[in-house]
């Protein structure tokens, strides 16, 4: 039932605070409206009816109306989920790390529907993978692509070269070759070859190349950089990784 101030929208909770006594605070990354805040009344309650489509990660349809200030839910049913992601603290803290980047870099009403497609299928496939942290890392790559913000990673800019050790300017969005200049952030050619390979669903190559864990942590610290440069704040999404010091 939609009305003049009433609508339906499907989405995923990428934020679920408290609110006052027994209520919560949203904000969902919705298919259709983009990101979308709204209070849910009385669901930390155990008996409220809506409580398991507000909470974090979860893929719903919620009909919501238009109260004074915020949008009120009327109505949430759970689509997925994605209970894969929940029973594994390493699932669960790559979801989480995807939730502050999207909070970070969407904004209100502004329809993002690969992003949406892409966070929807990240999900399920995050449930089952053997690698959640290489699912981040294409998470974050293709959803910098779709929002627009891709690093020019093709060739020095100044002398045209390819395939060589590069200093990247964040604030051009530039490489320059190590012949050609020395400053900026040191990004070695294997580098932008896997950011490449991520970007561009190459994954063929994939065999033929070895990936070695130092490689992996600079590509996190360039993605760190890179949203950061993005959002022009402090990226945190990647502490709830770093807390997990037992990891393999
Ligand atoms: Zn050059």
């Amino acid at each position: 039932m939609t009305g003049k101030n009433t609508l339906s929208v499907e989405g995923i909770v990428i934020l679920s605070r408290e609110y006052k006594d027994a209520d919560k605070s949203l904000v969902i990354f919705t298919k259709d409206r983009g990101r979308m805040s709204f209070v849910a009344r009385g669901v930390r309650r155990l008996n409220s009816k809506n409580r398991s489509s507000t909470d974090l990660l979860v893929n719903g349809e919620y009909q919501l109306s238009k109260g004074k200030a915020y949008y009120i839910l009327n109505q949430g049913q759970v689509i997925e989920g994605f209970m894969g992601i929940r029973k594994d603290l390493l699932k669960t803290s790559v979801a989480m790390t995807i939730t502050v980047f999207l909070n970070d870099v969407l904004v209100d009403n502004m329809v993002q529907k690969e992003v949406y497609e892409l966070l929807n299928w990240t999900f399920k496939r995050l449930g089952t993978t053997k690698d959640p942290k290489f699912l981040l890392r294409y998470f974050l790559i293709k959803s910098i692509l779709y929002l627009g913000h891709q690093p020019r990673l093709n060739s020095c800019n100044i002398c045209n070269k390819k395939n060589q050790n590069y200093f990247y300017q964040f604030s051009e969005g530039n490489l320059i070759c190590e012949n050609c200049n020395r400053e900026g952030f040191f990004v070695e050619s294997d580098l932008i070859k896997l950011y490449k390979i991520l970007e561009t669903d190459n994954f063929d190559i994939l065999k033929t190349f070895v990936i070695t864990k130092a490689l992996l942590e600079k590509t996190d610290y360039f993605l760190e950089k890179l949203i950061e440069h993005i959002t022009d704040k402090k990226f945190t999404g990647f502490d709830y990784l770093k807390k997990l010091t037992f990891e393999v």
